[in-house]
């Protein structure tokens, strides 16, 4: 487990400071609502190259994938197995992609997205219709009224030839690695008895280069989660809780990361937050999600497969140990934080009811989402609505609802941590 663990870490090789507790936030929680939804970070403000176009060129023999650019810059490719994939690494780029052509479907090229991976590395991940031996990238200077372009040929190939060069490169696999024994003197269980603050830590779900679910008006899911998890704690502040986020950026944060840093900051409490969608435009509401092996129906275990895809999404090399997804186990020692997860979703339930629309039926059901594995950190995953329904959509992007929402999350956090009741007493007295 531990070494499941510190792969995890591992993977991103990124942003030690969110999984180091001794490290003070990088700002205020109202220094971050000023600009909600942060963006890039100022450090970041320098000239950087802008990527002005993708285009794409099938042909019966192969597909060129074409990068405009600004500037000259430094590329590299590799391949990704299960699914398909290549990866186009850059670093540091502003996007201005807002027109860039969609593949037809027909050809190599199955869809693509773009975004930060990590700070100071901006990429590309495209998905394959079918395996692919990639050329080495040509960068072409300026003409004809375009900027610089990075070409990539793509020919087709046989799975066994893909399989063989994909995964990561060696030394990517080395800055794991080396934030895998980092990782090694992470803190564990114990919790710091100086302060009898409670710790929540709340996860804005996706982020960067995985922008989550789409809405009807074009809102994404990364943007509404993390706007709500800076209002969330702020509100958490206030009322005198101890509040770390798994982001406060518009960053790709991997599953792992995010338990790793819950655990790290020994949390009573782990809030996910995401938003859903559905194909039926008409299904609406809040739900609330707690962990189990094999899910309590086949909508939660195919929401939690979905949620699951971030890493997917990203670029990250998930073969042989690295994959976190393959079996959801939970042992004895779980039982616990598991109680107390199931309790806190009742709680999230019954103060939600009164702030926005609830999932009619069962808004509380449990599935193997990743995010949700650590064994010591109750742990739940909320969708606050959904954003493939024009109402939820609506009122998801108003500040009313927002605000709502955050304080009845907040009421039932309170909830969770009230001192128990005093045990009524027996009557005195003498008999009726
Ligand atoms: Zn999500």
């Amino acid at each position: 487990m531990k070494r499941l663990l510190a792969a995890g870490i591992a993977v991103l090789g990124v942003s030690a400071a969110f999984a180091q507790p001794a490290k003070p936030a990088p700002a205020t929680i109202e220094d971050l609502l000023k600009d909600v939804p942060p963006s890039r970070a100022p450090a970041s403000a320098k000239a950087e190259p802008v990527v002005l176009d993708a285009r794409i060129g099938e042909h019966s023999d192969s597909t060129r994938f074409v990068v405009e650019v600004s500037d000259p810059v430094s590329v590299r490719i590799f391949t990704l197995a299960n699914p398909n994939r290549v990866v186009l690494d850059m670093p540091e780029v502003l996007w201005r992609l807002e027109n860039a052509a969609q593949p037809s479907g027909k050809g190599l090229v199955k869809s693509y997205r773009y975004g930060l991976f990590r700070p100071g590395d901006d990429r590309f991940v495209i998905d394959l219709n079918a395996p692919v031996r990639a050329a080495e990238p040509m960068i072409l200077p300026p003409s004809g009224g375009h900027g610089y372009r990075v070409v990539l040929d793509l020919y087709p190939t046989t799975q066994s030839q893909f399989d063989r060069s994909a995964g990561w490169p060696a030394d990517m696999r080395q800055k794991e690695d080396e934030a895998e024994s980092v990782a090694a003197i992470a803190p564990s269980g114990t919790k710091p008895a100086l302060h009898g603050k409670k710790v929540i830590v709340i996860d804005a779900g996706h982020g960067g280069i995985d922008s989550g679910t789409v809405g009807v008006d074009g809102s994404q899911e990364k943007d509404l989660v993390l706007n709500e998890a800076i209002r969330l704690s702020r509100v958490l502040e206030k009322r005198g809780y101890t509040v770390h986020l798994t982001r406060n950026t518009d960053i790709y944060i991997p599953l792992r990361e995010r338990v790793n840093i819950a655990r790290g900051y020994d949390a009573d409490l782990f809030i996910s937050l995401h938003a859903d969608s559905n194909p039926d435009p008409e299904v609406e509401g809040l739900s609330v999600y707690t962990l189990s092996e094999s899910g309590s129906d086949k909508e939660a275990a195919a929401l939690a497969n979905k949620e699951n895809q971030s890493d997917v999404i990203a670029g990250v090399d998930l073969s042989g140990d690295n994959s976190p997804v393959a079996s959801i186990l939970i042992d004895l020692a779980q039982r616990e934080t598991m109680n107390r997860s199931s309790r806190f979703a009742g709680n999230v339930v019954g103060q939600l009811a009164r702030a926005t629309d609830i999932l009619p039926r069962e808004p509380h059901r449990s599935a193997a989402f990743v995010v949700l594995k650590a064994p010591d950190v109750p742990a739940v995953l909320i969708e606050l609505g959904y954003l493939s329904n024009p109402h939820d959509c609506k009122q998801m992007g108003t500040d009313i609802w927002r605000n709502r929402v955050a304080g009845a999350i907040a009421d039932a956090v309170d909830k969770q941590f009230e001192t128990p009741p005093p045990v009524p007493v027996a009557a005195k007295g003498g008999p009726e």
